[in-house]
């Protein structure tokens, strides 16, 4: 017998519950991915995510290789492309994880239509993605957690399933033919401090992290420059590593850190099963209806300052450089960027969501569109009237402007916290710094955001 897995969110060889299954079920299977150009069409697949992706099946192929097997791909629609595949080698099922966007739905529900005509099974398997499946719990009376403390306490008393070792041999069909896989090389546009995808990448940096870096989480976590965290994340939305395997890990490493990096995956499943129940949330408001957002057009100037890291406000400009130097951004940063550019400057939060898609290596409908939406005051936050004042989160979390002084090199010699308050510094200083006035005034962006909110 032949089965299909179809790899998604998830191209790695351990703890891979699809694969596992196809190679139960089957003397061969056939290691699927399929480009398709739907990503495309939807303007999702970024230079970052592309480059970081080649480099992704690049190593799963590598990883099927080592085992007697290689990785198969194809280009097209994908409902399409899996029943070819299916009928060219006479596989009667095909395996798969289970994902949670709309475009997820729609590819499932395109597969289940396009095999049911050629009489193949298809298998959705749940808790490949996440560590819990969406929906696993719920509160009484409702179909999902829309607060996360809760949501938290219930997920942590749950039993996780059990992780599997990568799988020792993979025969694949030798008939079947594949495209050759993309290439980083060809990718322009990329950020240059983009890290190396793959599975084996994803691991060794788990590895290293949890020696050097877990114990610290707790303490370090928030200090922008000290830049403590995992950083596991492209690898987490690429599903390279498992995350029920790396709650396992951190548990049984144990300790204060470990429990806080449990709690941040557990935000992963959180937004995930709100998505999931929710699916419209990753473009309409989940809690609160805003309507009143200022629109590219209404705050263009503004809009472009934050992008290109020129609000005058330091520590902003230092995180939105560094997300296009680095496709990425320390989880503080985001926050306070988010903030700014929602609440400070009133501007539509799926302006700034898509800047960050844009750009983003972690970049994911899941966690992007949420965490957003958290901050926008528009989602889970139960305190949506919060605004994070960005001089008072600079001074905290970049206590002596090392962030400020790595990305903004115009302010390099100003020292210490003063740098978060460049207007503050005796005039013929300031005048010698090549560095924008505060495109606005922190108090006025307050007093509008919250007359817009009702709160005056
Ligand atoms: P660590 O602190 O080491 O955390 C470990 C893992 O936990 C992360 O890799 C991530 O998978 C998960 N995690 C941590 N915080 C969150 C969170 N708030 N929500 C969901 N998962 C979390 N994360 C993405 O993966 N993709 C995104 O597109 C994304 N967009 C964001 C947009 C905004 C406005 C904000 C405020 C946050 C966003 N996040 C996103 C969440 C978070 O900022 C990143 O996951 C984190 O900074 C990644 O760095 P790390 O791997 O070092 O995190």
């Amino acid at each position: 017998a032949i089965a299909v897995v179809l790899f998604t969110a998830d191209l790695r060889l351990h703890d891979h519950a699809p694969l596992r299954a196809a190679l139960r079920a089957a003397d061969e299977v056939v290691p699927l991915f399929v480009l398709d150009p739907g990503i495309h069409a939807a303007g999702f697949d970024a230079p970052n995510r592309r480059a970081f992706l080649a480099d992704c099946l690049a190593d799963l192929d590598a990883g099927l290789r080592e085992r007697g097997g290689r990785l198969v791909l194809r280009s097209g629609p994908v409902a399409r492309e899996v029943g070819r595949i299916a009928a060219e080698c006479g596989a009667g099922e095909v395996h798969m994880a289970a994902g949670v966007t709309r475009y997820a739905h729609r590819r499932e529900e395109l597969l289940r239509k396009e095999l049911q005509e050629r009489g193949v099974d298809l298998h959705v398997h749940d808790a490949v993605i996440t560590a819990l499946a969406p929906g696993a719990v719920t509160p009484a009376g409702s179909d999902h957690y829309a607060v996360f403390t809760p949501y938290f306490r219930r997920w942590s008393a749950e039993r996780l399933r059990d992780t599997h070792p990568a799988p020792r041999t993979v025969r694949v069909p030798a008939e079947v033919r594949s495209e050759p896989l993309p290439s980083r090389d060809t990718v322009s546009g990329t950020s240059p401090g983009l890290p190396a995808g793959g599975e084996r990448a994803g691991r060794r940096r788990f590895s290293d992290w949890k020696r050097s870096g877990l114990g610290a989480y707790e303490e370090r976590h928030d200090d922008l420059a000290g830049d403590k965290t995992s950083r596991l994340s492209p690898y987490l939305h690429f599903g390279v590593l498992s995350p029920v395997e790396l709650v396992q890990r951190a548990r049984a490493h144990g300790g204060p850190g470990a429990d806080a990096f449990v709690r941040q995956l557990c935000w992963r499943d959180f937004h995930h099963q709100v998505l999931a129940a929710r699916p419209g949330s990753s473009v309409s408001d989940y809690r609160t209806r805003d309507d009143r957002w200022r629109t590219q057009d209404e705050a263009a100037e503004e809009i472009t300052a934050w992008q290109e890291g020129r609000t005058g406000y330091p520590v902003v400009d230092a995180a939105m450089r560094q997300l296009r130097h680095e496709g990425w951004m320390h989880n503080r940063a985001r926050l306070l960027v988010a903030s700014f550019l929602t609440k400070t400057l009133y501007v539509d939060w799926r302006i700034g969501a898509r800047h960050f898609l844009d750009l983003l290596v972690d970049g994911d409908i899941v966690n992007n569109q949420l965490n957003w939406q958290w901050v926008a005051g528009t989602g889970t936050d139960t305190r949506p009237h919060r605004v994070l004042n960005p001089v008072v989160q600079g001074k905290r979390f970049d206590a002596q402007g090392t962030y400020v002084h790595r990305w903004v090199p115009e302010l390099r010699d100003v020292p210490g916290k003063a740098v978060h308050e460049p207007w503050r510094l005796p005039a013929p200083e300031r005048a010698r710094l090549d560095y924008p006035e505060p495109l606005i005034d922190l108090a006025d962006g307050l007093a509008r955001f919250q007359h817009a909110r009702g709160r005056r």
